[in-house]
């Protein structure tokens, strides 16, 4: 079997390959990317509650209410991010993959796939090869 590109393991088996001050440096970054997504996130959740209760809530609007809101919205927001990231990284591998069996270089076709993701589900375009020679589909890895 191939390489599946998304594999939605948390943590590659080995993450102590880099030097620890490279490594502080990259965990630095991306946490301080995290913290902005976050702030830039608490922007559209004020931003929907606005769109959804112009006025403002009535009073009879219970928190469960809200809850069934931010709910919808979240998934979406779920969805468009993986299905965008997810779209990004299947461009890279470009339109052709060498069959993992013999070398042969063979077309990518998209095969529709949807997966439960935390918050939600994405609907993916995997990027699958068909080897005539192997007889046998495969996954390129990036
Ligand atoms: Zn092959």
């Amino acid at each position: 079997m191939g390489g599946m590109l998304w594999q939605l393991d948390a943590g590659a088996p080995d993450c102590h390959k880099f030097k620890d001050e490279q490594d502080m440096d990259t965990k630095a970054i991306a946490e301080q990317k995290l913290k902005e997504i976050e702030e830039i996130a608490a922007g559209w959740g004020k931003l929907l509650a606005r769109e959804y209760f112009p006025g403002g809530p009535g009073l009879d609007v219970s928190l469960a209410d809200m809850e069934d809101i931010v709910a919808r919205a979240t998934k979406a927001i779920v969805s468009g991010a993986v299905e965008t990231m997810t779209a990004d990284q299947a461009d890279q591998l470009g339109v052709q993959a060498a069959c993992p069996g013999c070398g042969r270089m063979c077309e990518l076709q998209r095969k529709p796939r949807t997966v439960a993701v935390r918050g939600g589900s994405a609907d993916l375009a995997e990027p699958v090869g068909h080897c005539p020679t192997c007889r046998r589909d495969f996954f390129p890895s990036a």
